[in-house]
């Protein structure tokens, strides 16, 4: 089984926390986008079924339904799909148009990961959002009835200004909504960013023990809610685990189309130059190895411990085994049943550090 991701580098205004390589959308040059896409789809060969899509970027719901639907006809003429394969499109709650979302579900996409980050309005204003809360609760009404079944939605953690008070508010919208998988990811301070040099933001930042807090927080309640966590960052009610994801963590191949995108095929990682212009022109994309070595043992026990299905007992080496038992001692990692070991909530908070000790 393999994946395909479908970068879209285009944004309609830059987040300033975030360092994506990402240029303004302009109508022209995403059509000349779509087409360098879908070239290079037509390029690939692969006998293998295809079992999730994923377009990412950047704004995929920049596109048209149209765009859209042409790339996934020429994934579906030169490529092996079945009916149980997931087509995931991030979309950018400024869009709250219901029927663009059931064109969308027409076309093909059967799920909707929404940018929503927070149903605080203040929160939101603070990430430079373009959208309200109100349009978050919209998008994804809207979108469940036009008939998306599987919609994840994104939160942001560690933020400043972000008490138990304001999350527990955020959470208990998002829990209450027709969804079925939540990614949660940690506010990053990148360089280059506005963020990394604004005073308001530095001086309210949360300290490590409250960050950790607050991604606990968001543990307990959404596994209240029935949100289980698979991953790092990763919740889902039983069944709805993404398979694209879950290619990252369990070193299955996926093959990236578009400017920037990663891929990794039968151990060979690479990727994409990210400029725009180069892969709009080229023939055929330009493919930079990173490794003809990738999914060793090594990273196979390093991506697999961002998971809650672990790893075995057995791939540890000796030196990580003896430092196993103060792990498991402070609630840091578990032993499971089948002899496999998983990181427990509170390793999930400090996942580098653990991981560090076990390789
Ligand atoms: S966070 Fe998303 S919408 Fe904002 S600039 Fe980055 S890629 Fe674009």
């Amino acid at each position: 089984m393999t994946g395909i991701y479908i970068h879209v580098p285009f944004c309609a205004k830059k987040c300033p926390y975030c360092d994506f390589y990402s240029v303004p959308y302009r109508k022209a040059t995403a059509e000349a986008y779509v087409q360098a896409v879908i070239r290079n789809l037509k390029h690939y060969q692969n006998p293998d079924t295809v079992d999730s899509i994923y377009f990412g970027g950047g704004t995929p719901s920049l596109l048209s339904v149209k765009q859209i639907s042409d790339i996934l006809e020429t994934c579906s003429t030169n490529f092996k799909l079945d009916s149980m394969t997931e087509i995931t499109l991030e979309h950018n709650p400024t869009r709250t148009d219901r029927n663009y979302l059931y064109e969308l579900r027409k076309a093909g996409v059967n799920r909707l990961s929404i940018g929503t980050q927070s149903f605080s309005d203040t929160q939101l204003k603070l990430l430079g959002r373009t959208h309200t809360a109100k349009q978050n609760l919209e998008t994804v009404q809207n979108a469940f009835q036009a008939g998306f079944y599987h919609i994840s939605c994104d939160l942001m953690l560690a933020l400043p200004y972000q008490t138990e008070q304001v999350l527990t508010e955020t959470l208990k919208i998002l829990t209450s909504l027709p969804i079925q998988h939540v990614s949660a990811y940690l506010l990053q301070m990148e360089e280059n960013t506005p963020f990394y040099t604004s005073p308001e933001i530095l001086d309210n930042l949360p300290d490590d023990d409250t960050s950790a807090d607050r991604y606990l927080q968001t543990v307990q309640m959404l596994e209240k809610a029935g949100f289980y966590q698979y991953e790092v960052s990763s919740f889902a009610k039983s069944g709805f685990e993404s398979k694209h994801n879950l290619k990252y963590w369990y070193c299955q191949d996926y093959l990236g189309i578009g400017a920037g995108a990663h891929s990794c095929i039968k151990n060979r990682r690479f990727y994409v130059p990210k400029e725009i212009e180069n892969f709009c022109q080229n023939p055929v994309q330009e493919e930079i190895t990173i490794s003809e070595n990738a999914c060793n043992s090594e990273e196979k026990l390093m991506l697999a411990l961002r998971t809650s299905r672990g790893v075995p007992l057995s791939a540890l080496q000796p030196e990580a085994q003896k430092k196993l038992a103060i792990l498991i001692k402070n609630d840091y990692i578990k032993l499971k049943e089948n002899n496999y070991i998983a990181m427990t909530p509170k390793g999930f908070a400090v996942s580098n550090a653990v991981t560090a000790m076990l390789i």
